[in-house]
């Protein structure tokens, strides 16, 4: 049983994306008050007011990615 396939896994950013329905947990973005249907991610249900949507979580992101890029 050495034969596991597990490329999915170990290779990061190659794998396909699932998205998540939320739509029934009624999550708006904390910035910008958007609704939010589907994740790339099953909400934490402790969380859900901490939730951005995609752009804002895009934005996020490549803020966060400047920050360890500069200085
Ligand atoms: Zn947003």
């Amino acid at each position: 049983m050495a034969h596991q396939r597990n490329e999915n896994f170990t290779r990061r950013g190659f794998r396909p994306r699932k998205m998540f329905d939320v739509s029934d947990l009624n999550i708006k973005c904390c910035e910008c008050g958007a609704e939010i249907k589907e994740l790339p991610f099953v909400p934490d249900p402790t969380r859900l007011d901490k939730i951005y949507c995609r752009d804002c979580m895009r934005k996020r992101r490549e803020i966060f990615r400047r920050k360890r890029q500069g200085s």
